[in-house]
């Protein structure tokens, strides 16, 4: 069931969604090769507290294992979504996917970035362009009279123009009082297809685009999320509400864009 929000109830999702934006700002501003993801991780999860929040994913339940352990999904290179936190060093020339949510006032933010760890391929960049591109791209499609497969179909089309992959098996989601409502909002679609998109409706899209091929494998602790040809993968993540016909983002890369400078 689809649960459409008021203005309040957009406000404080607003609220939420601006939380997780500046965690994920401070956790720009220490991204260097030496840090490790679970120094980020603690930051993370101090940062939140110290705002009266609580981080969403610590102790997520997962049907096929353990509850997750961390506060932010950190995911490297190869890693689509869902990796832990860990105390390997990132490394020059890395890329980590920082997913966060934060539950505050009986409402869900859920964002994430894929940051460049000091110098970068150029191809590599080039995933990450193209991927937030997508991301925005899909977001422009949310308007009312179109449908969620609108979203999936503009993410789809611009990923597979540039030869790379999307991972069908993880998709967006309503969100809400829970952070993962109805409907899903999957990266691939056609056009008219699925929900119509109404005022009130609050999504997270979320594409994860892989530079080869979209297969993907669970790792042993049956939570990270790799691609099988071992190549690099991107996620962002933006939550919106549609308000007044159009999409309103509710979180935001702004600050973190302005740290990174223009790296692609
Ligand atoms: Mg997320
Ligand atoms: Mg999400």
């Amino acid at each position: 069931m689809i649960f459409l929000k008021t203005e309040d109830e957009i406000e404080l999702m607003r609220a939420a969604n601006q939380l997780v934006a500046a965690t994920l700002t401070e956790i720009a501003k220490k991204i260097q090769p030496g840090v490790t993801t679970l120094q980020l991780d603690h930051l993370a999860e101090e940062f939140i507290r110290d705002h009266g929040a609580i981080p969403t994913f610590k102790g997520f339940p997962n049907p096929y294992g353990g509850p997750f352990p961390a506060s932010i999904c950190a995911s490297v290179n190869e890693e689509v979504v869902h990796g832990i936190p860990n105390d390997r060093p990132l490394e020059n020339g890395d890329i980590v996917s920082v997913d966060c949510g934060a539950l505050l006032n009986g409402f869900n933010g859920d964002s994430c970035y894929t940051f460049c760890v000091g110098e970068v391929k150029d191809e590599v960049k080039q995933l990450l362009r193209v991927t937030k591109e997508s991301l925005y791209l899909g977001i422009q499609s949310a308007i009312t009279g179109k449908r969620i497969g609108d979203i999936g179909f503009a993410v789809q089309e611009h990923c597979e123009s540039h030869g790379y992959g999307v991972v069908k098996e993880f998709v967006g989601h309503g969100i809400g009082k829970e952070m993962h409502e109805d409907p899903a909002v999957p990266n691939y679609g056609r056009r008219g297809n699925g929900p119509l998109i109404k005022n009130g409706l609050c999504i997270a899209i979320e594409p994860m685009i892989t530079m080869g091929s979209p297969q993907i494998g669970m790792m042993p602790d049956r939570w990270t999320v790799k691609t099988t040809d071992g190549k690099c993968a991107a996620h962002f993540e933006h939550t919106i509400a549609i308000h007044h016909g159009k999409a309103d983002i509710l979180s935001s890369f702004e600050e973190i864009e302005k740290i990174e400078g223009k790296l692609y």
